[in-house]
């Protein structure tokens, strides 16, 4: 994969330690402090701010990877892990096998109001929508909580960022997630049939500062203005996307209450809302605040250095008045996707785990099988969304087997017998990662299933001594 794209990759050892200056905060920013800190806390929050930058990992729950040494529980995260120091991620294969997701501590506790949003939906097949999602830590996190219950519409409107997101979403493998690149109007033209929607706003970045020189040079008062603007209006266009008693959840990773609690109160006085409580993990530092209008108070949470572990971030669940209704997109028409031969179908099926729950489908030659919960919002997305990404691409058949695709490696449904196997090294699986390695030995014959651990990276071809290298060219590991 190219170092340039975001999330690309790592190794967890060896490490490496990125050494930076102390940021110089904006004036106007220290200005601001008091109006979310107390006078007292205002020295403690500007010295967290001027130490070490946090680094965490979230494991992928099917791909049964294990926690790396010295790493630290997070408190609201079962598969969270703080790290001692920052390795470097592009020289371990387990990450590009989808392993594991580099992601803040503080952000993982979107998943964690996801899990109780999920309980508190009842949906039996819930659909969730993350609004905001490239390059996809709360996706992936989102993905995982779904398992194989539920449907995700990933949505990136940013042309740029949606293809790290359908990256990462490829690399976790669950094949529960659409990734879609559309206005946030398009969702709210589809009518209520998310049961939670997901808006982790594009802010002005405070919480990055200590992270991302880019967060402190673009921060000005304007930018949080513009920030605050497009922030609501995303909520207020894609609002009738969420179902009458579906759940809301915000969140940005900056400070100020001009992004966070002012919107929160925007939105309760702008729409019909109901509060939700959350009990929180103890000792955790999370910092309760509220945001009321009309008689409702919705009680906030925010992570700030000086008391949490991680960077910042900003995060309330509500829920969305009336009916109680459970959407889960249910009851809408199937429409137009191309169903396939009985024997491509049992072709297929016979490639996953637990086959007979995904329906197999082909669009322009290429084979999908999609799980037959996931299917009719596959269909509504289609009919209503820019699809970049639909789960799941199998490959092609040719005379009657299967040219398999990259994705196929990367799911954990996947039926592994079905091919025969390639173990790498270390120093072997970083060379298939580049596409640079000559060395037949470790290849095993045909198309095989290559592993690094027990973690599958993607697929080779050997004939005689020739070996065909299928990981893709595009997210090949450059210049490491
Ligand atoms: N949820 C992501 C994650 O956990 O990896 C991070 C999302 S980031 C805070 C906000 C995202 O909103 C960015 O990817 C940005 O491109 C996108 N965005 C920017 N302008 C937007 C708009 N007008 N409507 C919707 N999304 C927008």
């Amino acid at each position: 994969m190219s170092t340039k794209r975001p999330q690309s990759s790592a190794r967890l050892n060896p490490t490496q330690h990125i050494s930076r200056d102390k940021p110089t905060l904006p004036p106007a920013f220290t200005d601001s402090l008091r109006e979310f800190l107390s006078p007292e806390e205002i020295p403690s929050f500007i010295e967290a701010l001027n130490g070490e930058p946090s680094c965490s990992v979230r494991l992928n729950p099917y791909k049964g990877w294990r926690p790396p040494l010295g790493a630290v529980p997070v408190a609201w995260c079962n598969e969270g892990f703080s790290l001692p120091e920052r390795p470097v991620f592009t020289l371990d294969p387990a990450f590009h096998g989808g392993a594991y997701y580099v992601q803040e501590a503080g952000s993982m506790f979107v998943g964690y109001l996801a899990r109780q949003a999920l309980a508190a939906s009842g949906a039996e097949h819930p659909c969730v929508l993350d609004l905001c999602a490239a390059p996809g830590g709360k996706s992936t996190h989102l993905s995982s909580l779904l398992g194989t219950e539920g449907t995700l519409v990933a949505n990136e409107v940013i042309r740029g960022r949606v293809c790290v997101l359908a990256d990462n979403i490829r690399k976790w493998g669950l094949a529960n997630a659409i990734v879609t690149s559309s206005d946030p109007s398009a969702f709210g033209a589809m009518g209520g049939i998310f049961d939670i929607m997901v808006v982790d706003a594009p802010c002005s970045g405070e919480g990055m500062f200590r992270k991302e020189s880019a967060a402190l040079e673009q921060w000005s008062p304007d930018n949080v203005r513009i920030c605050v603007e497009r922030g609501r209006r995303i909520i207020a266009d894609a609002w009738d996307a969420l179902a009458e008693g579906g759940i809301l959840i915000y969140s940005t990773c900056t400070y100020n209450r001009h992004e966070n609690e002012e919107t929160v109160e925007w939105i309760a006085e702008n729409f019909d809302t109901e509060a939700i409580d959350v009990p929180l993990p103890e000792h955790s530092g999370i910092t309760v605040t509220e945001a009321s209008a009309g008689g409702v108070v919705h009680r906030c949470y925010r992570f700030m250095p000086q008391r949490t572990a991680g960077e910042g971030l900003f995060a309330v669940m509500l829920r969305k008045a009336g009916g109680g209704v459970v959407a889960s997109g249910a009851g809408r028409k199937r429409s137009s996707v191309t169903p396939c031969t009985k024997a491509d179908t049992a072709l297929m099926r016979s490639y996953l785990k637990d086959g007979e729950r995904f329906d197999i489908f082909s669009f322009k030659d290429n084979l999908y099988a999609c799980p037959s919960v996931s299917r009719h919002i596959l269909e509504m997305a289609a009919s209503h969304l820019q699809v970049v990404y639909s789960p799941l691409l199998m490959g092609q058949t040719i005379r009657g087997e299967l040219k398999p695709a990259h994705s196929l490696a990367l799911t954990p449904w996947l039926e592994r017998d079905r091919f025969n196997v390639s173990r790498l090294d270390l120093s072997q699986a970083l060379d298939y990662l580049r596409r640079t390695g000559t060395d037949p030995s470790p290849y095993a014959d045909g198309i095989s299933l290559v592993y690094y651990e027990d973690i599958p990276l993607g697929f080779a071809k050997k004939i005689d001594r020739r070996v065909n290298n299928l990981y893709p060219k595009e997210l090949r590991i450059v210049n490491l």
